[in-house]
């Protein structure tokens, strides 16, 4: 079962927290890593992922954790307001296979959505352009509140 069961820690995420892998990251503390979606379903689609937990979803997430993660959730989506100026933003995550989630390791996702443009798939098609998230990612840093 996807939505629950034991949690893998040979989960991309979890690899990209341990250094395994790569990231664009935007900032990192000790609660949470944020960095670039490499499917954007939008321009500055990016990713906030709670570090030192082995939770696959929202509902093996430890209480006392939501607040902090949802603070930096927040602080970053008002980050990436403020660089890339969207019409609007959307902030989701999802439970098991069958609503769409693809990695077992809890993070939320900030999606941007522009006027007359349309969402692209999720998690499907040719990574970004890596130049283009680093841009990305410098400018939603450089906004973020202290
Ligand atoms: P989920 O489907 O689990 O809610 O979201 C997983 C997200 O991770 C998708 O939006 C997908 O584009 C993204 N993704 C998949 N593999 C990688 C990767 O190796 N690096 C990064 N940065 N994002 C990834």
């Amino acid at each position: 079962m996807s939505l629950t069961g034991a949690y893998d820690g040979n989960n991309i995420f979890a690899k990209i927290l341990r250094g395994e892998a790569p990231c664009v990251k935007i900032f990192e503390d000790d609660e949470v890593l944020a960095f670039m979606d490499i499917f954007p379903q939008s321009q500055g689609h990016c990713l906030v992922v709670p570090k030192n937990v082995e939770a696959r979803n929202l509902t093996d997430f430890p209480a006392e954790r939501l607040g902090p993660l949802f603070q930096r959730v927040q602080r970053l989506t008002r980050a990436v307001i403020a660089a890339l100026s969207p019409d609007g933003v959307i902030v989701t995550q999802f439970n098991g296979a069958p609503a769409g989630q693809t990695i077992f390791h809890l993070h939320v996702h900030v999606i941007p959505r522009y006027a007359n443009l349309p969402l692209q798939a999720h998690n499907q098609g040719k990574p970004a352009d890596m130049e283009a998230l680093k841009s990305q990612a410098t400018r939603i840093a450089a906004a973020l509140e202290p």
